[in-house]
């Protein structure tokens, strides 16, 4: 089931996956320098962290399915200290993520520490285009399980997920974030278009063929996730091979934020004079991107000044 350009690629990337010759659908996503990287910049205390990259492979998951040159935007919302979550893909593979965070307790886990709140979803196929957006309330105690409710109460579509991030020591080097994902539904008729609420799983086959894929998914441990020594391929041989399972060619991903100086200015040029000049501190106007720390600096009048 696999091919020599996948054998090559094992981490930062995403593996698209068909169990069988049925509607079970999916994708496994492996990262390590990229999830790193995003999360080194940050340096969130450990469980926002693990929220950031379970979102990142959320994000990724949901939007290598995009068949348009656009952007998925996964957001999650709430009362609780993190305030807001959010982590995006872009066609091409370029993610980046990052979170809000208020005082509380962080000593929580899992959704827990966005409260009670939203999952948003966002998808933006350009300017000319139309942007998508599906709302649905937190549910579950696992960013997994909101993404599982989201997807049956906005979608109706079956969806079985298992996330996780952890932390990888090689002695002798810093600690590396490492993230890892499953996520399967069941799609039938690729491409086909469905009434609204119209029944997915139409008879006693789907059921019986989506509730064994599901299950095989839940089975999915945090180490078969994350363990660079266990690759796409095993994952998926080990849960569907008695099945059957075809694996795809696997998309690389990449962190890419898309900020610039250009783009700052142009968000600056909004704000009035007397805005601007109650940014300035030490004679410039210093704007930090929330999602990958890169430092801008700006004249007093908001024109970009170069590196600071
Ligand atoms: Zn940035």
């Amino acid at each position: 089931m696999t091919n020599q350009a996948s054998q090559d690629l094992t981490d930062n990337a995403i593996f698209p996956f068909q169990v069988g010759e049925t509607a079970v659908r999916g994708h496994v996503i492996r990262l390590s320098g990229v999830i790193d990287e995003i999360l080194q910049a940050h340096q969130f205390p450990d469980p926002v962290s693990s929220l950031v990259g379970e979102a990142t492979c959320l994000a990724s998951m949901m939007g290598a399915s995009l068949k348009f040159d656009g952007k998925l935007i996964f957001q999650a919302q709430g009362d609780g200290p993190v305030s807001m979550l959010v982590a995006d893909y872009t066609a091409g593979g370029a993610l980046r993520a990052t979170a809000s965070l208020r005082a509380g307790d962080l000593a929580q886990t899992g959704t827990a520490l966005i409260g009670k709140g939203h999952i948003v979803m966002t998808i933006d196929q350009g300017e000319d285009m139309e942007r998508y957006q599906g709302v649905t309330p937190i549910e579950g105690t696992s960013l997994a399980e909101a993404a599982v409710a989201y997807f049956a109460q906005s979608e109706q579509i079956p969806t079985a997920i298992r996330l996780a991030v952890g932390r990888m020591s090689t002695p002798g080097e810093p600690d590396r974030w490492r993230a890892g994902g499953i996520m399967a539904q069941f799609v039938p008729g690729e491409g086909g278009t469905r009434e609204r609420g119209e029944e997915i799983l139409k008879s006693e086959d789907d059921r019986d063929v989506w509730a064994r894929a599901a299950a095989f998914v839940e089975t999915t441990k945090d180490d078969e996730l994350l363990d660079p020594m266990i690759s796409a391929e095993t994952l998926l041989y080990r849960l569907f091979h008695e099945d059957g399972v075809r694996a795809f060619t696997p998309q690389p991903v990449h962190g890419e934020c898309g900020c610039s100086g250009d783009k700052i200015a142009a968000v600056l040029s909004r704000y009035s004079e007397d805005d601007l000049r109650d940014m300035v501190e030490d004679g410039a106007i210093n704007v930090v991107c929330e999602f990958c720390r890169k430092e801008y600096q700006f004249t007093p009048q908001g024109e970009p000044s170069g590196a600071p």
